[in-house]
């Protein structure tokens, strides 16, 4: 497998040359060149297979330059009961005949994201090891990425993490699941402004290229392809869970905000997993249900960026949509250049009338906004009706959900986190506490551990170089500063 920018200005290159960088070179992003088609006997094989195993089938479509017996050992690895709950990694939970949730968050940080993030941590430490080089990671996290990308990384031989984060700002859940990690290879920075600032800085940092050369300095943001592909696996989970025959269909309901979730979705169903609808549900910041009303997508300016009960999906632009568009644009790297310029120019596009228009539909797309008073209102009737409690994100899925199911096809509603990580609006729909998962009662009383730092640049680039081994300066950065 070859992987291309969506812009067409890389040299095609393999998986493991892909893996730990950011943008394309030209500002695009990594795509693999064509999706591979999965037929019926192979579907029926796969059926039968426990997590790891189809995560490792999936998975070496896609990574198809590492040797397969280290993928297999990866992925049985990653995908345990141990570290996710259950031999089933991904349960399918039955609310009432044709609509059920799939639990993505019983990893160690209670979200979705650890899905990706584990089986990533994983394939960096394996392909720096091969490498025989070291990065380290720097991102801004509100929460949950930055606590999902901790615990990938924790421990792992050749990586370290610095992760910055809102002095002060996050739940005590959140606060005390990253800052009580105590491993070598962690460090959390609290700095004393708000989440816009701790990204600012990061920005800062990765765009001196000297500097972030020197120091091996990467970051593990939702435009990762490895991400997007480990995600792939458990559409195909959660189809096989709802269906005994391959002649039957499903369709997902994904609560949204960079559309990398989502985007595993749609590519599940370009390689033949038979899905009806893939159903893109967002919260108030509503750019993705726009585009997919009006076929106008808009990034909203910071200003207009709310802060909600979902605070996940707080997104003013989605930054996997490009790879989208790449394939409603069939691949034509012109055109997704001119809709991006016009994006810069303007601010906005428009495929009204276009080509891509035309083959929009055959994507199976629907969506759906949610508001406060919707999601507070769907995680107390879901509460009365199945004695489920969900947390604000899956309530916006569920809620946006109701509108899309057809008769004889299963909608499946993906669970991105815990209500416990959500305590307030837990509160605030039923009245009591949400269940806290086994193994986290008293995690805010444990020892923390982190460095408080002032907004301030070169205070924070001292910090990650006291910390690192500076490469000489003639290596050469074939990435640019993620966005
Ligand atoms: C990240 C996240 C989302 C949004 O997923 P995208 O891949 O960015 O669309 C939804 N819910 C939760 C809980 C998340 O952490």
């Amino acid at each position: 497998m070859k992987y291309l920018s969506t812009r067409g200005g890389m040299e095609p290159a393999r998986f493991t040359e892909i893996l730990l960088g950011g943008l394309a070179p030209d500002g695009g992003l990594v795509v693999p060149e064509r999706y591979p088609k999965i037929d019926d006997a192979t579907l029926t094989r796969w059926r039968a297979l426990p997590y790891a195993e189809l995560a490792f089938e999936i998975l070496r479509l896609y990574a198809d330059d590492l040797p397969v017996e280290q993928l297999r050992r990866l992925c049985r690895e990653t995908y345990t009961a141990e570290v996710f709950g259950s031999d089933e990694i991904t349960p399918l939970a039955p609310l009432e005949p044709g609509l059920a949730l799939l639990k993505l968050s019983n990893g160690p940080t209670l979200a979705f994201k650890d899905v990706a993030m584990q089986l990533l941590g994983a394939l960096f430490e394996h392909v720096l090891r091969e490498q025989k080089s070291e990065l380290n990671i720097l991102g801004a996290t509100s929460g949950d990425t930055g606590s999902a990308a901790e615990y990938a990384m924790r421990g792992r031989a050749g990586i370290q993490v610095f992760m910055l984060s809102p002095y002060g700002r996050m739940s005590a859940f959140q606060t005390a699941q990253m800052y009580s990690l105590t491993d070598a290879n962690v460090f959390n920075i609290a700095v004393d402004g708000v989440f816009d600032e701790c990204q600012d800085l990061v920005k800062a940092v990765s765009n001196d290229l000297i500097f972030k050369r020197r120091h091996s300095i990467g970051t593990v943001n939702s435009i990762n392809w490895a991400r997007v592909a480990a995600q792939i696996v458990y559409y195909f989970k959660g189809y096989f869970a709802a269906t005994r025959r391959n002649d039957e269909r499903v369709s997902f309901t994904v609560p949204s905000g960079n559309f990398g979730n989502v985007l595993a979705g749609h590519i599940a169903r370009q390689m033949g997993l038979p899905v009806s609808r893939l159903v893109v549900a967002t919260n108030e910041n509503d750019v993705l249900d726009e585009f997919i009303r009006t076929g106008r997508y808009r990034p909203r300016a910071a200003r207009e960026t709310h802060h909600t009960s979902s605070p996940s999906m707080d997104i003013s632009k989605a930054s996997n949509f490009e790879r989208f568009v790449f394939d409603l644009a069939a691949h034509d790297a012109g055109r997704v250049r001119e809709l991006w310029s016009a994006l810069e120019r303007d601010g906005r596009f428009d495929i009204t009338g276009s080509a891509e228009a035309g083959r929009f539909p055959a994507c199976g797309f629907a969506s759906g906004r949610s508001t406060h008073a919707d999601r507070v209102a769907t995680i107390r009737a879901t509460h009365e009706r199945y004695g489920v409690v969900v947390d604000p994100h899956t309530a916006d899925g569920l809620h946006v959900a109701r509108n899309w199911r057809e008769p004889g096809v299963t909608m499946i509603c993906l669970e991105t986190a815990q209500p416990a990580k959500f305590a307030d609006t837990i509160r605030e729909a039923i009245g009591s506490e949400a269940p806290r998962p086994a193994g986290y009662e008293g995690i805010e009383a444990l020892p923390q551990r982190y460095e408080r730092m002032p907004v301030d640049v070169e205070r924070l680039k001292r910090y990650i170089a006291d910390r690192t081994d500076a490469l000489p300066s003639s290596v050469d950065c074939r990435w640019r500063a993620d966005a």
